[in-house]
């Protein structure tokens, strides 16, 4: 937008120049003189094209002077030679002479990267569309292209098809303005005139037209070699049928009867649409509550649709009640283990499942009131209640009734993906949304998925009872997270808690065993087992809910993976946008919290707010806990970094020896030659709270240093950053350093 105004804007100051200025005599002049060369003279003129596209001088006006000096043909044929043969040259001055340099630079940009990367594949596709966009300044595109990997033939035929446009535009205007300054008798020739100037608006809205066109293809582009959005269309499951909430919760429950009371009403009225919309938010999950809390807060008329519990994922079935019972559990653990503190039970301590679970209940229920459909109604939001569900690019059908707006948000989160794992579907299995309305503990259970959702479950119902086996598709646990921080965590879990890892999940077979029990079978090369278990819970895999929404109606693009957006999470409807699990990699829900502020500052305010910009911790809550933030050593490798690492292992810091709680350690990844955080990983008891300090190392761009400088207060574990920090200042402390001291201390005595 900004940039058509400022393209609008040069163009008018040209024509206000054409009328004010001496330009008539200027080119008269000008052109007597190339007259006066004959042939030669649209010679030097595409040669002066040449030169002053490799020095870099901005080409329009004297593009448009082509226009004026040949008139519209022979102007067209002469820049458009002058300009792609200038473009040639400066392309290969780069290429020649730079872009060794460059390429060396560049290891340490991911961006530049990427970019690099893409433009290499699609060499053709990125120039085509940039060169058709005026917007990007031609002379420098040369240059910029020649830095990057793209192909010199791709280049050439680029450059050929796609400055057509913008060079019959500019060489149009002196065209006319030639016509318009002959000053033929208006009389005669009004028609004519008013026909030119038809013809110069036309021309000029079809590039404005491809310019828009080809930045949006453009930045797909950018997207697709990014590896969002090169996985193809998935068909969605016309009979798919969202979990009710009376499965999720013990409809006959005091507490779970307050979370429907709070997060599906009963009674609840849906409001009459009265005009149009300024937001409209599908999904009163995290991403939802905050799109449409922050929208309506700042004076936008909002409306929010929830078919579920307000609340989502995380107040129901994920974050709340899995920490809750995580608490019990290590209380339960903590009980078991007094030992070594001294205590003493008499006789091994009592667990009663059924108060830990009514605790969890009770304490979901207290906090829901906070996600309630009474208070957003109470912040001035429109709350629906249904299956809300895109009748067009602009509408929204819910409960009958239809929505329209300026613009709408996507925030209908993910759920348990559907395994398929032979005799699954016939065995019956839990997920995080029916597991929390257990009341008795199962004796035996096995837990299949071993990420984050798996282990921090599978753990906590081993040290509440269960006898639990946790098993894995690939070998080993969280398979995303630094491998030592894994294994300890993996330690932890067999030698201290007795859990059963098994593997090659890919092999495993269930069928329906007596009793209703459940049979797990594998064998394969690596593992053979046959156990059988009460319950099966299925914690690996996230699934989008794309089904019941009308994507295609919108002319919403989406993957397996789910929404496709841009880094403004923009969907490839500009009036649609899109946060929290439906589009992120990063399912979180302080991520989906960042997602919709982004969300209502880029839809409402046309505020151009990145997703990539955010930096984004998160902790998985088994004991110990591993917290991350930034890259990983790998990642910051490949990124191209000089990456160096420190670690603090807990069992040298006090307070983690005075606590017993010596398993983990502190590390943090950094660049060799900046100094700056690039990342770090903390296993600890309570990593997810010791983890802040980093991320904001990361946020404030700073370096290892100022762990360091930070005073710490003594003992925390959080003492394991400051001795990263001093142990890394130490190595400032260089041979010819120590040496200055010395002498400089030799002298003060
Ligand atoms: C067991 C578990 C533990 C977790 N623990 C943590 C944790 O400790 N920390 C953390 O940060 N994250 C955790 N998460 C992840 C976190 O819960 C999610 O990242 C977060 O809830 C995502 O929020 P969201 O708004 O994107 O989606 P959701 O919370 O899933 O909300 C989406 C909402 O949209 C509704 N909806 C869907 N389709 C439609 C439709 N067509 N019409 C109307 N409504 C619709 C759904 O009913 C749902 O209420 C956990 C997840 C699980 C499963």
């Amino acid at each position: 937008m900004l940039k058509s105004v400022v393209v609008i804007g040069v163009v008018v100051a040209a024509a206000a120049g054409l009328l004010f200025l001496p330009v008539r005599e200027w080119l008269e002049a000008l052109e007597i003189y190339i007259q006066s060369l004959g042939a030669l003279g649209p010679v030097l003129f595409g040669l002066a094209y040449v030169v002053t596209t490799v020095l870099l001088v901005p080409g329009s006006a004297l593009t448009i002077a082509a226009g004026g000096l040949f008139g519209l043909s022979n102007g067209f044929l002469v820049v458009f030679l002058g300009a792609n043969l200038g473009a040639l040259c400066a392309f290969l001055l780069a290429r020649t002479f730079i872009r060794k340099q460059v390429t060396r630079w560049a290891r340490a940009k991911p961006k530049f990267r990427t970019l690099d990367q893409a433009i290499g594949k699609q060499g053709f596709r990125m120039v085509f569309l940039a060169r058709l966009s005026p917007a990007f300044p031609f002379v420098l595109l040369n240059y910029l292209v020649g830095l990057t990997a793209v192909r010199t033939g791709p280049y050439i035929l680029a450059n050929l098809l796609g400055m057509l446009p913008g060079t019959f535009l500019f060489v149009y205007i002196g065209a006319a303005a030639r016509d318009a300054l002959a000053g033929q008798p208006a009389s005669t020739d009004f028609y004519q005139q008013i026909l030119k100037y038809v013809g110069l608006a036309a021309t000029f809205a079809v590039v404005m037209l491809v310019t828009r066109v080809a930045r949006k293809a453009l930045r797909e582009a950018e997207q697709t070699n990014e590896g969002s959005v090169v996985a193809a269309k998935p068909r969605l499951d016309a009979d798919y049928q969202p979990t009710p909430f009376s499965d999720m919760l013990l409809v006959d429950d005091v507490h779970d009867s307050q979370v429907i009371e709070n997060c599906h009403p009963p009674k609840w009225l849906n409001p009459t649409p009265a005009g149009k919309y300024n937001l409209v938010v599908i999904g009163a999950g995290t991403a939802g509550l905050v799109s449409a809390a922050g929208a309506a807060g700042l004076g936008a008329k909002v409306a929010l649709i929830e078919r579920n519990l307000f609340g989502g994922d995380c107040l129901n079935s994920g974050c709340v009640p899995s920490k809750a019972v995580i608490r019990a559990a290590r209380a339960a653990y903590d009980a078991r283990n007094g030992q070594e503190f001294g205590v003493h039970l008499a006789g091994e301590p009592r667990l009663a499942f059924s108060t830990a679970m009514r605790r969890m209940r009770k304490l979901r229920a207290g906090l829901s009131g906070h996600d309630s459909a009474e208070r957003f109604r109470g912040l001035g939001v429109d709350v629906y209640i249904g299956n809300g569900r895109f009748a067009g690019p602009d509408s929204v059908e819910v409960d009958g009734q239809c929505l329209s707006f300026d613009r709408a948000v996507i925030a209908t989160g993910a759920r348990a993906a559907d395994l398929p794992i032979p005799g699954l579907r016939e065995a019956g299995y839990l997920t995080n949304e029916t597991i929390f309305t257990l009341t008795e503990l199962p004796r035996r259970l096995a837990v299949i998925g071993a990420g984050p959702i798996g282990c921090e479950l599978a753990q906590s119902f081993q040290r509440l009872g269960s006898e639990v086996y946790l098993i894995e598709a690939l070998h080993g646990i969280l398979p995303n997270e630094d491998p030592d921080a894994s294994e300890i965590v993996r330690q932890s879990m067999m030698d201290r808690d007795g859990l059963t890892l098994m593997c090659c999940g890919k092999e495993l077979e269930i069928s329906v065993a007596e009793g209703g029990k459940k049979r797990l079978t594998v064998n394969s090369h690596e593992q053979n087992y046959d156990i059988v278990v009460d319950e099966i819970l299925v914690g690996g895999g996230r699934k989008p809910n794309l089904e019941t929404l009308g994507l295609d109606e919108a002319g919403v693009e989406y993957t397996a993976q789910g929404v496709t957006v841009d880094d403004r999470l923009r969907t490839s409807n500009a009036k649609i946008f899109a946060a929290g699990d439906i589009c992120s990699r990063y399912k979180f829900t302080h991520a989906a919290d960042a997602m919709a502020r982004i969300v209502i500052a880029n839809a409402l305010f046309m505020a151009r707010r990145k997703v990539t910009d955010l930096v984004i911790p998160w902790c998985t809550y088994t004991d110990p806990e591993i917290a991350h933030v930034g890259y990983y050593e790998k990642d910051a490798l490949a990124a191209g970094f000089e990456v160096a690492t420190i670690t603090q292992p807990l069992g040298q810091v006090d307070r983690a020896i005075l606590d017993g709680e010596t398993e983990g350690f502190a590390r943090v990844h950094y660049d060799k030659k900046s100094g700056r955080v690039l990342g770090g990983t903390i296993v600890a008891r309570h990593a997810g709270e010791m983890l802040g300090e980093l991320t904001l190392a990361i946020t404030a761009k700073q370096t290892v240093g100022v762990l360091s400088s930070t005073i710490h207060s003594y003992p925390t574990q959080a003492e394991a950053l400051r001795k990263i920090g001093d142990a890394y200042m130490r190595t400032k402390l260089t041979p010819t350093v120590k040496k200055v001291f010395a002498k400089w201390l030799e002298w003060r005595r």
